[in-house]
């Protein structure tokens, strides 16, 4: 049997790092085993779903190279691929079910449901709905009262056990099972059952999917077992946590964005946040609905962090797009949340991972989501890249980010990546490392100007080195030689000019090379910055 594997998004929102690792972990199964990867859009919540969040996902799919061979764009015999172009499917099984027997209609309210739920909570009960038996005298009065009825399958009578290639068999008693709703009030099939009939119809042979969906596959099964369908295996992954221990989610943005709010306030000595949503121009309602968790909008937890000057954790595919990460990189990072080739290697080509990859030795534990890691692998992998394709992710960078570099020309950036490859650890610190080449400091780190300025001659030095400079070769080379020169005439180390040069060129101790860094810079503008810095400290 062919393998075949199946990301799934639903188009709710971006994809973030747990939708990647999943898509990830399925292409690689399928491709290893020389199979088929598949991209579906589970869009059937017809509320929540949109078609921008489909074309983001789609984004920033290919962005990190995970690219499917039916879905999308890339079509397929087994299409369409969007579950709201497959609804008559979908009926036509959940008419059949009701036909069989099999399925019902079930006619209680959301409101009605809500008060079962509680009063089970109430009773320390699990809520396990099961066929009431509707009398047709209540089913007729439902019905003159207007109401929709939902579709529910009929549980199985005995235990469900799930198989899972990752975790073993998992038990789900029988009397948890309850009657899985398959059709909601909208006419719209549910998630669990256009799952069941997509994974079927696409020939999917095995589901991997984070653990969050472990106790759907037992509803799934029973689905499966009432259409006479041979499931597919199952693999459950292991959830990601931040590194505050906390589950990794979307949620992340607002949580820190509502801290950062409430520290800025307190700050500012204000009372309520009336000044941040004047100073945001929203309404104050609006705000206050977030601060009490109403709301997560991650526009506005941006807009806050903005504002306030505060970071959000990076949680979607787009955040570390736009902050200069390589997909390669992440990709390699996401591979180890969960899985490991079983040696020490730790860098990997997604070719070498593809080799390397089972399933069988997918963890059972949490991930964790180390930050320090993933830089350190992006730096590790910055310094494997040829030059090209640094060229190449840095103009994807540019489109995706307001870099200070973007003032510079094709050939200016070419060459500070190569100057900055063996210290850069992602095209963000990039910007942090090479502003000044862009723009002239305009202030002078404090440190490095008493110990290379202040401190002895560096304000002498760095007089005396422009002359020499003014008459220099114009090349990294021709520099060099000539700070050299000059420092062996006064019989001191060349660090005692070109640090008091770095600072003046930098505002801080740090550049590459003094040559290097002088010739990419106009000789016109070095003798400026040497000037200026010499007007400041002069004072
Ligand atoms: N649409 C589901 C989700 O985004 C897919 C789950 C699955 O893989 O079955 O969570």
């Amino acid at each position: 049997m062919t393998v075949r594997t199946r990301f799934a998004p639903s188009p709710t929102g971006s994809l973030h790092v747990g939708g990647a690792r999943t898509a990830l972990y399925c292409l690689l199964h399928a491709h290893r085993e020389g199979g088929k990867f598949i991209l579906r859009i589970e869009d059937t919540d017809q509320a929540r779903s949109t078609e921008e969040s489909a074309v983001g996902i789609v984004a920033d799919m290919k962005w990190l190279g995970l690219l499917w061979d039916e879905g999308p764009e890339a079509g397929g015999e087994l299409g369409p691929y969007f579950q709201s172009r497959r609804l008559e499917l979908y009926h036509k099984y959940i008419q059949q079910l009701l036909d069989e027997n099999k399925a019902y209609y079930a006619w209680e309210s959301r409101e009605e449901l809500n008060t079962m739920r509680t009063a089970a909570q109430a009773a320390k009960r699990d809520f396990v709905f099961r066929d009431p038996g509707y009398p047709d005298a209540d089913v007729a009065r439902y019905k003159e009262e207007g109401r929709t009825p939902i579709v529910r399958l009929r549980a199985p009578d005995h235990d469900q056990v799930v198989r899972d290639v990752v975790l073993g068999d998992v038990l789900m008693p029988a009397e948890k099972l309850e009657d899985v709703v398959i059709c909601k009030a909208d006419g719209f099939p549910t998630y669990h059952f256009a799952v069941v009939v997509d994974d079927h119809f696409m020939q999917i042979s095995q589901v991997l999917r984070g653990q969050e969906h472990l106790m759907n596959t037992p509803k799934h099964l029973a689905i499966y077992a009432a259409l006479g369908w041979e499931p597919p295996k199952y693999g459950h992954m292991p959830l990601i946590f931040s590194m505050d221990g906390s589950k990794m989610s979307k949620r992340d943005k607002a949580k820190v964005a509502r801290a950062a709010a409430r520290q800025a306030t307190k700050e500012r000595g204000e009372q309520g946040y009336q000044w941040l949503a004047d100073a945001i121009g929203i309404e104050m309602s609006e705000l206050t609905r977030f601060m009490k968790k109403k709301s997560d909008g991650v526009a506005l937890a941006e807009a806050i962090a903005q504002e306030v000057g505060a970071a959000l954790p990076l949680i979607d595919v787009s955040d570390f797009r736009k902050a200069g990460y390589l997909p390669e990189a992440l990709n390699n990072f996401l591979a180890l949340l969960g899985w490991s080739p079983g040696d020490d290697r730790e860098i990997m080509t997604l070719a070498e991972m593809q080799e390397l990859f089972t399933v069988e030795r997918i963890g059972k534990t949490n991930a964790r989501f180390d930050t320090t890691k993933l830089e350190w692998l992006s730096g590790e992998t910055i310094r494997r890249a040829s030059i090209d394709r640094l060229v190449e992710a840095h103009d994807d960078y540019l489109g995706h980010s307001d870099s200070p570099l973007a003032a510079l020309s094709a050939d200016q950036r070419r060459t500070l990546i190569a100057l900055y490859q063996q210290r850069m650890k992602t095209f963000s610190d990039l910007d942090r490392q090479a502003r000044f080449f862009v723009a002239a400091p305009t202030e002078y780190d404090a440190k490095a100007a008493k110990k290379h300025l202040l401190k002895g001659d560096g304000v002498a030095n760095l007089a005396s080195i422009r002359e020499p400079l003014a008459a220099a070769t114009w090349t990294p080379e021709g520099i060099d030689e000539a700070v050299k020169t000059f420092a062996e005439s006064r019989e001191l180390g060349i660090g005692k000019f070109a640090q008091p040069l770095r600072v003046a060129m930098t505002g801080s101790a740090v550049s590459p090379g003094i040559g290097d860094t002088l010739a990419f810079l106009d000789r016109d503008e070095v003798l400026a910055r040497i000037n200026a810095c010499l007007a400041h400290f002069a004072a």
